[in-house]
């Protein structure tokens, strides 16, 4: 089958793989119809983990089952299904509490958190830019989908990961009803962030980036832009609440946070949240900040700069801040968020700006990693 492959540092190419099969009794083989490419896959792609060359990228697939194993009895062959990217068993200590990002049973090294598709650290499980996919334990790790699902896969594909993950941002944020709250990055996760606190019913959403094709999606969803190049968010949104600050914020950028003249500082938006956010406030952190050393990482010097972040503490604390970080754990989520696009209240898919055959993940992947104007979120039907 074809596949799009890690070759090294900003190299994939498509090409044949060995066939994605049924290994045990619990999987689904699935034909996938539709996959992103996700601001996560870049940190491989850069050549920034220690993700293996002749790998197979991508953890936010939708596809039509066309197999499913013998002790498989609630998905059936031939339905559409979303496929959360955490992968977990669903009976594990972890599992039982909901927590299926940290999976036990799926993540083999028992130091590192949480397995996933096609990911670096997370297991060894290939990803879905492909045409066919593995799916352990398919009857817990498939969302099903309805009739509509043909027709409507560039909504439903956002369940796999970003609607999901700006969703817990929220989450974690706490953002309630009227609330004020300050988004970092207008990438596909702050905007579903700012997307999620909209649907939530916050007061008024800011969403902080430089590119104005993605602040320009920000402010037509309801939210206010603020380019990094012209103002400091911080300073808009201190102002806006006469200096009480925001009620919460997200942080949707990670650690590849630069300043307004593109210097990489990973500390930039934590700080600038916990100086926007009011005292007793919370931040809801998602944006991926890599340990020091998550089992081999391809560049030491990168990993140190990136797992130790300079944080004003002192300020979170005397403003008794609370933060929530981490992968997300979709499958909390996606089934109520799967429910607001059946019934026409969400439709993620206003981020996508581009729909490109499988065969055209080279360049997609140039492009996106750019960041070029236009290219906002990328999806691939293989
Ligand atoms: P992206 O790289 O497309 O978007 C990041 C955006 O942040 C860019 O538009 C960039 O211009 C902006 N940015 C950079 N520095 C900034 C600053 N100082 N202030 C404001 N904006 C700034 O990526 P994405 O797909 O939106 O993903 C964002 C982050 O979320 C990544 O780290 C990704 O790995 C992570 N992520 C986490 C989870 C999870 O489960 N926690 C899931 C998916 C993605
Ligand atoms: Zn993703």
């Amino acid at each position: 089958m074809k596949a799009a492959v890690y070759e090294g540092p900003r190299t994939v190419s498509v090409k044949d793989v060995p066939d994605a099969r049924i290994e045990h009794p619990c999987d689904i083989l699935v034909r996938i119809t539709t996959t992103n490419i996700c601001g996560s896959d870049l940190h491989m792609y850069e050549g920034r983990t220690s993700f293996e060359t002749g790998r197979t990228l991508g953890h936010e697939n939708l596809g039509q089952v066309v197999e499913v194993g013998s002790a498989v009895s609630k998905v059936k062959v031939g339905e559409y299904v979303v496929l959360p990217f955490n992968i977990a068993c669903g009976f594990c200590k972890q599992c039982e509490k909901g927590l299926t990002n940290y999976c036990l049973t799926m993540q083999p090294e028992p130091a590192l958190a949480g397995a996933a598709y096609g990911f670096a650290e997370m297991g060894p499980y290939e990803g879905g830019q492909a045409e066919f996919l593995r799916v352990p334990y398919g009857d817990f790790n498939a969302l099903r989908l309805g009739e509509d699902a043909a027709e409507r896969q560039v909504d439903y594909v956002m369940l796999a990961d970003i609607f999901p993950t700006g969703y817990h941002a929220t989450e974690m944020a706490d953002v309630q009803p009227g609330d004020q709250t300050l988004v970092y990055g207008a990438g596909p996760v702050g905007l579903m962030a700012a997307y999620s606190a909209i649907l939530k019913g916050a007061g008024r959403v800011w969403v902080a980036d430089h590119h104005p094709d993605r602040l320009r999606l920000a402010e037509e969803m309801g939210a206010i832009p603020i380019n990094i190049r012209e103002e400091d968010p911080a300073e808009v949104v201190k102002e806006a609440t006469l200096g009480l600050g925001a009620d919460n914020g997200c942080e949707c950028v990670g650690y590849q946070a630069h300043d307004p003249r593109g210097k990489e500082d990973a500390s930039l938006t934590l700080n600038g949240l916990i100086d926007a956010v009011r005292f007793t406030g919370s931040l809801g952190v998602v944006g991926v900040f890599l340990p020091e050393d998550p089992g081999g990482a391809a560049t030491q010097n990168e990993m140190e700069a990136h797992g130790k972040v300079p944080i004003d503490f002192g300020t979170m604390w005397f403003k008794g801040q609370k933060v929530g970080t981490g992968q997300a754990p979709v499958k909390r989520y996606n089934r109520a968020l799967r429910d607001l696009i059946v019934s026409g209240r969400a439709e993620p898919s206003f981020i996508v700006s581009h729909e490109l055959d499988l065969s055209e993940a080279p360049s997609a992947y140039a492009h996106f990693d750019n960041r070029d104007d236009g290219w906002t979120k990328v999806v691939l039907h293989p």
